[in-house]
């Protein structure tokens, strides 16, 4: 990784574990403390880190054998207890979406839903538009 960062940047945008793992604090696989997690176990939680940078690093499986080999496969851990939701929609949101979509998509007089947004002034899909007045008189 080429090095061009000076040190005395204030927050520097992506954490060089290969800098700071000098000084950050290192785990070997299953000893790590319960509020550290990777940034997949963080995910697999729901959570996201919140802005802060990793505050240890996770010396890789197979390095656990081989506590004086320095590890090139580190993994960040981040402090869960600073961890903010991950910013998915809910269950909810989705659902009001989708109805939301399902009000644009669905055609006012067959009542069929399309994959498309239907014209706002008449939400009518394509065949009631254009042969409105055959299926009416049905
Ligand atoms: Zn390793
Ligand atoms: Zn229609």
């Amino acid at each position: 990784m080429p090095s061009r960062r000076r040190t005395l940047t204030a927050v520097p945008a992506r954490v060089d574990l290969d800098k700071d793992r000098a000084v950050l604090p290192r785990y070997e696989h299953g000893t790590t403390p319960e509020f550290l997690m990777t940034f997949r176990q963080l995910a697999a939680a729901g959570l996201r880190p919140g802005g802060h940078d990793p505050v240890a690093v996770l010396r890789c499986r197979r390095c656990a054998y081989h506590p004086t080999r320095e590890c090139t496969r580190p993994a960040a851990l981040y402090d869960s207890r600073r961890a903010l939701p991950k910013r998915t929609p809910t269950l909810a949101q989705e659902a009001a979406l989708d109805s939301a979509m399902a009000a644009r998509q669905t055609c006012q007089q067959c009542g069929v839903r399309q994959p498309h947004c239907l014209p706002v002034a008449d939400r009518r899909c394509h065949p009631c538009a254009t042969g409105g007045s055959l299926a009416a008189a049905a």
